[in-house]
């Protein structure tokens, strides 16, 4: 259901870790795709498959600039995700989340296309509440170190209800909790990409705090399987809507995990935690179960196993070691106690 006059999606941040999946999923659906992205934290290897095909474009450029097209729908994902990335620059990262926000909401309401917004559990910042539903309005520092990204992404989600409501701009918000997989840079400082870098490598894995903090992780492509489902819903769905991984786990967990998944020597050590650090994330996703038809379909163990694939091909640190350990693995899920949807 594109919007009308125009079959073209755009994609903002295309040349990221989700938008790279996002495009190629929406190429095999058969869409023009422009992908637009200012290479801060993406690259141009992210889409290089891409380019020999007819119905990709891909475009040099940042959002917190007008940008004039011709599209139906707008994926805007334009925007550092890892808490290194967004801190290097606080103001640009702002300004990407607030400027960006309205030039791609100007583009959608000029081009009368349905936009959809690339939110996040940041939104709840260190939760009180947990599980956390859309209906939480959250816990942020406003002026922490966090706060270009936290706070730039509420703004977004205000501006996006404030198109809908004043400019009648079809709006669609998705909640997105932390995601990995293949495409992930290998110096992008969030935690799987971190872990299973040092562990291929051999270096120590770093642990901030004492590793008891949770995160629910989500393989990447059945984030983009809700992203498109969520920008096909019928137009009175707006969201904000949640989507990630109920299945949660402690740092140590993850790391304990990975080490014994990829076989590595690496010893753990622990590092100091950074200011603000949420100590539990786990999404509710009745909404999106209930709206989109939505869950996750990839288990914490698989998603690791493809996600390691990808990063020794990439490394080239050789064969793993790891696939005999793997029951050693089931064992340390097991002791989470902690139940994973898929
Ligand atoms: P990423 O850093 O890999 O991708 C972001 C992309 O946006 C990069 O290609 C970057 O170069 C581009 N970009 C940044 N600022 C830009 C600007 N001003 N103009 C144009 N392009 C710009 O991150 P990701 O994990 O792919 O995240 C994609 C989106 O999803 C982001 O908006 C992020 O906030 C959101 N999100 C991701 C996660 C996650 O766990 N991956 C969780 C919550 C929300
Ligand atoms: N904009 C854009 N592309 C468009 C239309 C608008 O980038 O096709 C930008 C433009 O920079 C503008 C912003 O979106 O400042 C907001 O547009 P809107 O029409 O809401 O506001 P106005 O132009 O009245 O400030
Ligand atoms: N983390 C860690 N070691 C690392 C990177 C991250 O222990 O090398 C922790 C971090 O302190 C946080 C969790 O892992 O508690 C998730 O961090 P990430 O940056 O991936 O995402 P976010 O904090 O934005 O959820």
């Amino acid at each position: 259901m594109l919007g009308y006059g125009y079959s073209r999606v755009l994609v903002t941040g295309g040349a990221g870790f989700v938008g790279s999946h996002l495009c190629e999923q929406l190429l095999g659906q058969g869409h023009e795709v422009l992908c637009v992205d200012n290479f801060h934290t993406g690259t141009k290897s992210n889409v290089a498959h891409l380019l020999t095909n007819p119905r990709f474009e891909l475009v040099h450029h940042d959002i917190t600039q007008p940008l004039y097209a011709q599209v139906g729908q707008i994926y805007n994902l334009a925007c550092p995700a890892s808490p290194v990335h967004y801190q290097s620059d606080p103001v640009h990262t702002m300004k990407t989340s607030v400027i960006g926000a309205i030039n791609m909401l100007g583009l959608a309401k000029r081009q009368k296309a349905r936009i959809l917004q690339a939110s996040t559990s940041e939104v709840y910042g260190d939760p009180k509440v947990h599980p956390q539903a859309e209906t939480y309005w959250g816990h942020v520092n406003p002026i922490g170190r966090r706060s270009c990204y936290d706070e730039g992404k509420r703004a977004a989600e205000a501006l996006y209800f404030d198109y809908w409501r004043q400019h009648k701009v079809q709006i669609k918000i998705a909640r997105i909790f932390n995601t990995y997989g293949p495409r992930m840079h290998p110096q992008d400082g969030r935690v799987i990409s971190n872990f299973v870098v040092q562990a291929l490598k051999g270096d120590p894995i770093t642990i901030y705090g004492d590793g008891r903090q949770t995160r629910s992780f989500c393989y990447v492509d059945d984030l983009v399987d809700g992203l498109i489902r969520l920008m096909n819903s019928p137009e009175e769905v707006t969201g904000p809507i949640n989507l990630g991984n109920p299945g949660e786990f402690t740092i140590a967990e993850l790391a304990n995990m990975v080490v014994v998944l990829t076989g590595s020597n690496s010893e753990v050590v622990h590092r100091p935690q950074p200011p603000d650090d949420p100590y539990q994330r786990r999404p509710d996703i009745t909404l999106a179960e209930e709206k989109l038809q939505w869950r996750p379909t990839v288990p914490l163990r698989e998603g690791l196993i493809r996600t390691l694939d990808y990063f020794q091909t990439l490394l080239g640190t050789g064969p793993r070691s790891g696939y005999p350990k793997v029951i050693q693995f089931e064992a340390a899920v097991q002791a989470s106690q902690r139940a994973e949807i898929a």
